[in-house]
């Protein structure tokens, strides 16, 4: 495939806005999506992922707003104008088409030569590894293949913005993985700028360049996996993706304090008036007896220990009723220290992996 003669666009989304009587399935949503760039939108179900693709498809008009490919405003355009490919939620292929007839479909709705048609079927097949498999019926294809041939489709007409909605949901998680790597080689091979829509943080973390965080059709944080992980925005974020339990903190001027004692932190303080610590279960570390007695340390009692053989949780107390949890890796040398219920332990944050969020729900 030569996608490289026509190259990436850009995606500008300005206050775009779509309601469906009083659910608002997008409410003002901007958003830049860089040329070449393989950007996720994160949410969990019922977010506004589908609504907001299926509005840089052309298929759904907003209520009002703006979206430019590159420096042309598209909003009005049908979706066969529009120069995007898509896979959509169901894999929306045709059950009584062959693989062929399936991926040549983009191109026989373009009036593109019968020849030209074989030709570029093949080579899309090729490029999702199903080579070969033109003549099979669909249904003669596992769910891992019809998921191929469903990109195949979305591809062959090289496209300069490729659209994936939630393609890898229905499979189980061994494929999934192996085409989350599949689909990333793909993307950086054809290098069309990319919007993949999932409601898992995992997948998400794993196959982007940026995600987008959405709830209520609004974004709540637009940010590369790392600061997303590391740096959330808001209680939202920090708690859809990753585990964490929040403490409720006081802010004196710039400290910070817990339980009467001042916090160590190299991180932005977030203006707000409900602050909350963020802990992540495997950036809290348990304190060998004693040790030295630094900054942030939090006195608890161990309440439950659970072996999950990679690693282990363990489930604790602090002074003020509030519970956390911890997660260290299950080496043989560390279980066998492993404090029992009851015991009193002390758990540490290092102030590098200090975050304060703010609290309020956005
Ligand atoms: P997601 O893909 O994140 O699960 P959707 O974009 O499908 O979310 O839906 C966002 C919201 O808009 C939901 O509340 C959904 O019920 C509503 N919605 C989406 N499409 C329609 C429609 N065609 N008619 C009515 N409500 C819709
Ligand atoms: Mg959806």
């Amino acid at each position: 495939m030569s996608s490289d003669t026509k190259g990436a666009l850009p995606i500008t989304i300005r206050n775009v806005t779509k309601t469906y009587g009083k659910v608002h399935a997008l409410d003002d949503v901007s958003l830049d999506v860089r040329s070449g760039e393989f950007l996720t939108l994160l949410g969990p179900s019922g977010s506004g992922k589908t609504t907001l693709l299926m509005v840089l498809a052309g298929f759904t008009r907003p209520d009002c707003g703006s979206l430019k490919f590159g420096d042309r405003e598209v909003i009005r355009l049908a979706p066969h104008l529009r120069d995007v490919g898509m896979t959509f939620q169901s894999y929306a292929l045709f059950p009584h088409m062959t693989v062929n007839g399936n991926v040549g479909y983009p191109l026989r709705l373009r009036k593109v030569p019968k020849d030209e048609i074989a030709k570029r079927v093949e080579a899309a097949l090729e490029t999702v590894q199903l080579g070969g498999f033109g003549e099979r019926r669909i249904d003669q294809l596992s769910g891992g293949q019809r998921q191929r041939v469903a990109v195949a489709r979305a591809i062959v007409f090289e496209p300069r913005i490729l659209l994936m909605d939630e393609p890898l949901s229905a499979l189980d998680k061994k494929l999934r993985d192996q085409m989350q790597i599949e689909l990333r080689h793909l993307h950086e091979k054809l290098g069309m700028t990319t919007v993949y829509v999932t409601h898992d943080q995992r997948e998400a973390l794993t196959m982007s360049d940026r995600i987008a965080v959405v709830n209520f059709g609004r974004i709540m944080q637009l940010a590369t996996p790392r600061d997303l992980y590391e740096r959330p925005a808001n209680r939202f974020v920090a708690d859809f993706i990753g585990e964490s339990t929040f403490l409720k903190v006081i802010r004196q001027g710039g400290k910070v304090l817990y339980a009467g004692k001042p916090l160590k932190f190299h991180a932005d303080l977030p203006d707000t008036d409900n602050l909350l610590l963020m802990i992540r279960p495997e950036r809290i570390v348990l304190s060998p007896e004693g040790a030295r007695r630094g900054a942030n340390n939090f006195d608890a009692t161990a309440t439950e220990v659970v072996y999950q053989g990679d690693s282990f949780l363990l489930h604790a107390r602090l002074a003020d009723g509030h519970q956390i949890v911890m997660r260290g890796a299950a080496r043989g040398d560390r279980m066998s220290s492993m404090p029992a219920v009851g015991d009193s332990i002390v758990l540490t944050i290092a102030p590098e992996d200090t975050v304060l969020v703010d609290g309020a729900e956005a």
